[in-house]
């Protein structure tokens, strides 16, 4: 049976239902929190044809009517303003009007598109996220961030915009390639650092949940969420200056400057970088005297047996330490130009600092790299 969850974000609040079969009865989990029924579906050529049908039919048993089916390129190249353009043209070309919902199905990439053109289409429509990837099932899809990149960094353009309720269906994930679906599992295991019980429960179960068990992916996405939707409450717009949501950037400093020096080529997913990320925020933390030294062993050693790779080494490229560290010195999340971490005392007890010496970070990578 599916679990619900309540997340007290938005105007109303939502709810997060996840589980098995999900799609089956997309009309009637979505009609109650509609204005009307009456939906378009943004999803990419990639996860249609795999996930459209059943969505369809879903909707159908509910009445809810489909005015359009929209399908972008798959890829992060489709979060672009032109892309955008096409799909709002083509969301009013069908009919559109105020009452209408975007239903994203997808990756990020088309939650963050189809959550994007959901809050400019006439000022904004009602949203309903319906997510394909683990990483969009315990990230992207609660919080409320929508966007697109812009030639000037990526998620430069965009809009806070809750969705009126999240179907994870985990059914889904069962088409989703074993690296991405790793790759996702990067930031289930950082939620779990971050709220501790979970992480315990990730050295545990971690390897059911990489081999698609349903009932261990239920347990790691309801858990994500529960723990995002609570962080993101606290600090919905990402005020707060230590704690609140930066605290979601654990492993990210390193994991964004990893991907930035990478390229963005597809080379190093966003989770493998962050888990690369978060085994060096366990170093850091532990060099910095905050957590005991068995801390980063730990978190390296299960980021391993998930199959991600935890250390820089275990990159298929080396980078270098001048590279990635004037990356993290421009890191957006930086505040009055001081590089900014996300440290751990303890799984549960982890903090924003913005007083790690430059030194330190850069010993750290050069006696990992
Ligand atoms: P993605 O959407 O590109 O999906 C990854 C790949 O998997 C794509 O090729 C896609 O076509 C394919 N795919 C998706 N679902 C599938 C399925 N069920 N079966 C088979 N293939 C499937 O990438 P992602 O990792 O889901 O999301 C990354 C994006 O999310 C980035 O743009 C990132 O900026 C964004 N993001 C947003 C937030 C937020 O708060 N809004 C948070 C984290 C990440
Ligand atoms: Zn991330």
């Amino acid at each position: 049976p599916p679990r619900r969850l309540a997340v007290g974000l938005g105007e109303r609040g939502y709810e997060v239902v996840v589980g098995p079969g999900l799609l089956a009865r997309a009309g009637g989990l979505i009609a109650p929190v509609l204005p009307a029924r009456r939906v378009v579906v943004v999803s990419d050529a990639a996860v249609a044809p795999l996930h459209l049908p059943a969505l369809r039919e879903g909707l159908a048993a509910a009445e809810v009517k489909v005015l359009a089916e929209i399908a972008v390129p798959p890829g992060e190249a489709s979060k672009d303003f032109a892309r955008l353009q096409d799909v709002l043209e083509a969301m009013l070309a069908a009919g559109l009007d105020r009452r209408t919902a975007v239903v994203a199905l997808g990756g990020g990439v088309v939650g963050d598109l189809a959550g994007f053109a959901a809050a400019v289409a006439m000022r904004g429509v009602p949203f309903v996220q319906v997510p394909t990837t683990l990483l969009a099932q315990v990230d992207s899809s609660v919080g409320g961030k929508t966007g697109v990149n812009l030639r000037a960094g990526k998620n430069l353009a965009g809009a806070f915009h809750q969705p009126r309720i999240v179907l994870a269906d985990t059914d889904t994930l069962a088409t989703l390639p074993p690296r991405e679906l790793r790759a996702g599992y990067a930031e289930v295991a950082k939620h779990g650092l971050l709220q501790g019980p979970l992480w315990d429960w990730c050295e545990r179960h971690g390897a059911e949940v990489i081999a698609g068990d349903a009932a261990a992916l239920t347990h790691a996405v309801l858990e994500s969420c529960r723990l995002k939707g609570a962080i993101v409450a606290a600090d919905e717009r990402e005020e707060s200056a230590e704690g609140g949501r930066a605290l979601l950037n654990l492993g990210h400093t390193f994991g964004h400057a990893i991907e930035a020096e990478a390229g963005f080529d597809g080379s190093v997913l966003h989770g493998e970088a962050v888990a690369v990320g978060l085994g060096l925020a366990a170093a850091l933390s532990a060099r910095l005297g905050h957590c005991s030294q068995e801390w980063p062993s730990r978190v390296i050693a299960h980021l391993a047996a998930c199959g991600l790779p935890a250390r820089l080494a275990d990159l298929p490229r080396r980078f270098a330490l001048e590279g990635l560290m004037g990356r993290m010195a421009k890191d957006k999340k930086n505040r009055d130009g001081a590089m900014r971490f996300v440290l751990m005392r303890a799984p549960g007890d982890c903090f924003t600092s913005s007083e790690v010496p430059p030194e330190a970070v850069a010993a750290l990578l050069r006696d990992e790299g």
